[in-house]
């Protein structure tokens, strides 16, 4: 809105904050010049034909947060216009996940759905006003009539039908008179506009499926670019603000709010909202489309929306990410309007920053092989004390039980091995963790030739934290006392695509049976985990030396553990971020 004297005042540029996206500076100029009489109200407006992913995310967060930094509000809309691919199943899932983001909506939640009557009223005014007609082309022909972007589109035989039969017609629609596809309303833009929505776009169709929510009530359908700005309107939304692919219907928006003066609107409407567009997250090694997610949910290709492996909100919640990460890794990949690529290895990143200083420590082998202790008495057990967050000393220490037998990950014994190998070999030596030293004295394996165990002795002066633990070996391992060892189920999680960009692979016509990852889940039935691990508080801890990861929840009465690695520890984006730095 302009000033008396025609200035628009631009906000003074230290007043912007670092980390301000330029959607915040269309709002401090828009607060500035009293645009809106100082409101803010934004929506977040999902389709309810699916479960929310990552990106979804984003777009929460941006509308969320903006109306949170502004003083305003944001409403949660569900835009559910087309009954065929929407149920309340993804209605319930969709609310349960803005919630756990840490969002709230109190009592702003609201349907498209419930703006029926008010949608069909205005395009009972637009008809009057000359401004939509009923046309009975098909889908085909109106496609085959829309012209290019070189060339215009044809007008329609109906566009001149006469307003009292175009009422008749729309009203005979509503009433369930004709067939899906024979008939719809559209709206009369310009058939010649270089702006091909323009081009007399549909606002209505017909379609004789049951709502989930107003069930057969209508059999006619109002269109999203139709459907979208007048219920932002009816909401008294201010800043709408949606992805990239819809710039283009940006013209259309603000057609349909302007094609009938304010006191026509069947509801009191207090502001004209404008569409603000912003480019949509894409992550590596992940499609994010609703379409291509349930494709792998229907095609059994994963056990469901909130697989462990999707990217979904409710994936990753299984899997074990907090809001807390998610909301730092929308914060941190900004909003432009330039469309790009995002590294996943900043999303996982962002976990474990979280993690880093709140996970406490766990010692869990995950592919056990025996130690037997020779020198260690028999039935002894000794309590030790080990730290549960080096990043944190605050989180003080903990007992862990040692005693003669012990099992270490097989992978830190090697028969025969290479020059730079740390850890356990015949005669070598290795550091317990927070323990003793050992060494081995016997490999014993079985009739394949396997090593199943070894025999070592441990040096009873070598005590972590003991007055004589000052020798030094190279490698420490972690380690879990058998008697006391917990089996836990262990999930181990990699990318669900091997592709870099899968969504490139799939047009070039790959199929996405290849491009999955088929060790993207990896399951060890048995791995042995400290006991300490049952009074933990959290339901996340780091492994040493594995990765994070996240207790399941099971139901009441199964007593199996079952752990999700959320991630590993190796921080892929960090250490791009050196090289690049070093570069
Ligand atoms: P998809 O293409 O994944 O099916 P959609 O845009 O059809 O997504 P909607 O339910 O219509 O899904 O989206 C609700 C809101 O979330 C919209 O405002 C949309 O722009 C936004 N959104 C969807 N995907 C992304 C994304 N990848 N990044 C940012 N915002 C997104
Ligand atoms: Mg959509």
């Amino acid at each position: 809105m302009e000033k008396p004297d025609g200035e628009i005042k631009e906000p003074d540029k230290r007043d912007i904050e670092p980390g301000h996206n330029f959607i915040q500076n269309i709002v401090n100029t828009d607060l500035l010049n009293d645009v809106y009489g100082g409101r803010i109200r934004t929506r977040f407006p999902p389709e309810p034909n699916g479960y929310l992913h990552i990106g979804h995310a984003k777009s929460i967060c941006l509308n969320f947060g903006l109306a949170l930094h502004n003083g305003g509000l944001c409403n949660l809309r569900f835009d559910d216009t087309n009954p065929s691919k929407e149920d309340t199943e993804f209605v319930d899932s969709i609310k349960e996940d803005v919630e756990w983001l840490g969002f709230s909506w109190d009592e702003r939640l609201f349907y498209a759905s419930d703006y029926f009557e008010w949608l069909y009223e205005y395009a009972l005014k637009l008809i009057k006003a000359g401004k939509a007609f009923v046309c009975e082309l098909s889908a085909r022909e109106i496609r085959d009539t829309r012209g290019t972007l070189t060339e215009p589109g044809q007008e329609s035989p109906y566009r001149q039908r006469g307003v009292e039969e175009n009422l008749r017609l729309f009203q005979e629609m509503k009433e369930g008179r004709y067939e899906d596809g024979s008939k719809v309303l559209r709206a009369k833009i310009d058939m010649a506009s270089p702006n091909i929505n323009l081009r007399d776009p549909v606002l209505y169709r017909i379609l004789h499926a049951a709502h989930h929510r107003t069930g057969d009530g209508w059999c006619i359908y109002p269109m999203y670019d139709y459907a979208h700005p007048l219920s932002d309107a009816f909401e008294g939304v201010t800043h709408s603000i949606c992805t990239m692919e819809f710039e283009d219907h940006r013209p259309l928006y603000d057609w349909v709010l302007a094609a009938l003066p304010k006191e026509e609107y069947p509801c009191e409407v207090t502001v004209i909202p404008k569409q603000i567009e912003f480019a949509r997250l894409n992550l590596t090694h992940t499609v994010m489309s609703k379409r291509k997610l349930r494709a792998l949910v229907e095609e059994k290709i994963v056990t469901g929306w909130d697989d462990p492996r999707m990217p979904t909100i409710s994936g990753l919640r299984r899997r074990g990410y907090t809001p807390e990460a998610i909301r730092d890794f929308c914060e941190r990949i900004g909003v432009a309007k330039r469309n790009s690529m995002v590294d996943i290895a900043l999303l996982e990143h962002c976990i474990r920053e979280t993690l880093n200083k709140t996970a406490p420590r766990i010692m869990a082998v995950l592919r056990p092989l025996k130690i037997v202790i020779t020198n260690y008495p028999e039935n002894s057990v000794e309590w030790l004390a080990t730290e549960n967050n080096p990043e944190n000393p605050d989180m003080g220490y903990r007992q862990v039980p040692f005693a003669r037998e012990i099992y270490i990950e097989q992978e830190d014994f090697m028969e025969n091995p290479p020059k730079k190998f740390f850890r356990l070999r015949p005669d070598g030596e290795v550091r317990l963790k927070s323990a003793y030293i050992i060494k081995c004295e016997q490999v014993i394996k079985n009739e394949k030739g396997e090593v199943t165990e070894l025999r070592c002795t441990y040096d009873p002066d070598s005590k972590s934290g003991g007055p004589a633990s000052g020798r030094k070996v190279k490698g420490t391992s972690h380690w879990v006392s058998a008697a006391h060892a917990l089996d836990a189920e262990v999930r181990l999680y990699e990318h669900l695509f091997l592709a870099e960009e899968p969504d490139t692979e799939l047009e070039n016509g790959g199929d996405v049976k290849d491009l999955i990852n088929k060790e993207a889940l990896r399951v060890i039935a048995s791995a042995k985990i400290e006991p300490g691990v049952a009074e933990m508080k959290s339901r996340r801890c780091q492994f040493l030396r594995q990765g994070y990861f996240y207790l399941e929840p099971r139901g009441e009465g199964t007593a199996e553990l079952v752990f999700n690695r959320i991630v590993s520890l190796k921080d892929s984006w960090s250490k791009a971020r050196k090289n690049a730095n070093q570069q």
